[in-house]
């Protein structure tokens, strides 16, 4: 029968069964005694399965001894306790076949010395056969299925949100727009014939930043929704936070305030990160051995602490007294930027830190405005390393402050008539938050570069694979 090298190695096979384990080769080394150890990982956890291959298998071609980084097998063979150290099951191989060898070893993209991130992103389509890459994969599938579960069982309905949209969310302007190219119904000329300004079916339209303004719809009828899906921005820069194309997890809650989704943000980041130490403590072992040393008492110690909740105007007079030169100033009314952030966060807390309550004039049109006229019940959640995770804010649901907010900002009261429509028909007070997934990704992992905890990143002068 089959096993995958999770099966074995967890003993869920019993020792002396054989089964047929199918994956790649990691490394072969080959002993005096005519015997070969071959380790083979297929995904399924961090470790690779030892199979313990007498030479002499398939020796009409000698095929063991052409086994390198890279090929595909098949190895049957019984299952032992190990004498390896660090090791809990191997194989002793009695069968070996081979679906793909390596054309010239010698350049194989991926041999099992180290690489740098940076050449690994140079082949999004073989970094997955690494370790690194295989272990931040695991961990983000990890995160995902525990935030779901999460919303799950807390009562949260999951609600799929529109790709292309009309709107832009934020009003950040990073927009990529849709274009219709109906091809077939092009007459049979050359390229330069396509009408690349004919937007989506005569409307003009964009990728989503956002599926905030259209989740809102939902809570206001179903109470308790997130969704989780792509979201693009026109990011046309290179830092270390941003993707053109990333994940985000939006929850939504009707009646809730902004202290209810800061702790719901709270809740939420602690069941994931508890599920990531829990389910993938193989994983974690490496990155905390490899890419940060930190990184697992971090995380116990987020999972374990209340998080630190911080008033933007307190966080500006912090910043200002703290004696750091950044390279931008703060002065009450600007934006944070990632060096602020991360002072806060990694510095002054020593922990992700909630910051409430920003400066209206820094923050989006439908943010809901404090008493003091000056401020919205918007929080961020800092985290270390990273600088902001987490966006959200109670919405404004009053239609007199709300067209109010409009006309303040100069925007058209039209296109949000829809949205209007929520205030106008039983409104709600109501709060949520945005979520970077990816950067969710990379602070679990200590992984420093956002195009290292996605599949395919997405980001200026790279979309080739
Ligand atoms: P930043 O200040 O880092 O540009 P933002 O304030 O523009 O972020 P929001 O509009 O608040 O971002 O979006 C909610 C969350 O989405 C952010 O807190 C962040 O975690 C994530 N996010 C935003 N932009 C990106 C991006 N380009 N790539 C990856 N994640 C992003
Ligand atoms: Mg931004
Ligand atoms: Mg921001
Ligand atoms: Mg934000």
């Amino acid at each position: 029968s089959f096993a995958t090298v999770v099966d074995v190695l967890s003993g869920k096979v019993a020792v002396g069964d054989e089964v047929t384990v199918r994956g790649w080769v990691r490394t072969r080394r080959d002993s005096k005694a005519g015997i070969s150890f071959i380790n083979v990982h297929d995904g399924s956890c961090f470790d690779p399965i030892q199979a313990v291959v007498p030479n002499t298998l398939n020796n009409y071609d000698n095929e063991v001894l052409k086994l390198t980084t890279g090929c595909s097998v098949a190895i049957t063979g019984t299952v032992s306790e190990s004498a390896g150290k660090g090791q809990s099951f191997e194989l002793q191989a009695t069968a070996v076949k081979v679906f793909g060898f390596v054309e010239d070893p010698d350049t194989y993209p991926m041999s099992p010395k180290p690489h740098s991130m940076e050449y690994l992103r140079e082949f999004a389509h073989l970094r997955a056969r690494t370790n690194v890459t295989g272990a931040v994969m695991r961990v983000r599938n990890c995160l995902a299925q525990a935030l779901h579960r999460f919303f799950h069982e807390h009562g949260y309905l999951w609600v799929a949100t529109p790709i292309i949209t009309a709107s832009d969310a934020e009003g950040a302007g990073e927009l990529f727009r849709v274009s219709t190219l109906d091809l077939m119904n092009l007459p049979k000329t050359d390229q330069n014939e396509i009408d690349f300004s004919k937007d989506f079916f005569g409307k003009e339209s964009y990728l989503t930043v956002s599926g905030q303004l259209n989740v809102e719809t939902y809570a206001c009828a179903l109470s308790k929704v997130y969704t989780f899906g792509p979201t693009f921005r026109a990011e046309n820069s290179n830092t270390s936070r941003h993707l053109a194309e990333f994940w985000m997890v939006e929850p939504e809650v009707a009646f809730a305030s902004l202290d209810d989704i800061a702790y719901l943000a709270e809740d939420m980041l602690k069941y994931a990160i508890r599920a990531v130490l829990e389910e993938r403590a193989d994983d974690m072992a490496f990155f905390q051995q490899r890419i940060d040393k930190e990184v697992i008492n971090r995380l116990e110690h987020v999972a374990n602490n209340k998080f630190v909740h911080m008033d933007y105007t307190d966080a500006v007079e912090i910043l200002q007294n703290c004696g750091k030169k950044f390279e931008y100033p703060v002065s009450w009314g600007t934006d944070l930027q990632s060096e602020h952030e991360r002072y806060l966060a990694e510095v002054h807390v020593g922990a992700p830190v909630v910051l409430k309550n920003y400066p209206k004039g820094i923050k989006a049109f439908y943010m809901r405005q404090n008493d003091d006229g000056k401020t919205v019940a918007a929080m961020d959640i800092l985290a270390p390393g990273i600088g902001e995770i987490i966006g959200g804010s109670a919405r404004e649901e009053r239609l007199d402050v709300f067209d109010a907010r409009l006309a303040e900002m100069g925007l058209p009261v039209e296109e949000y008539s829809w949205y209007r429509d929520l205030r106008r028909y039983g409104t709600v007070p109501h709060a949520g938050f945005g979520l970077g997934f990816e950067r969710l990704v990379s602070y679990v992992t200590g992984m420093t570069n956002i195009r290292d905890v996605i599949p395919f990143p997405r980001a200026p002068k790279s979309a080739d694979f």
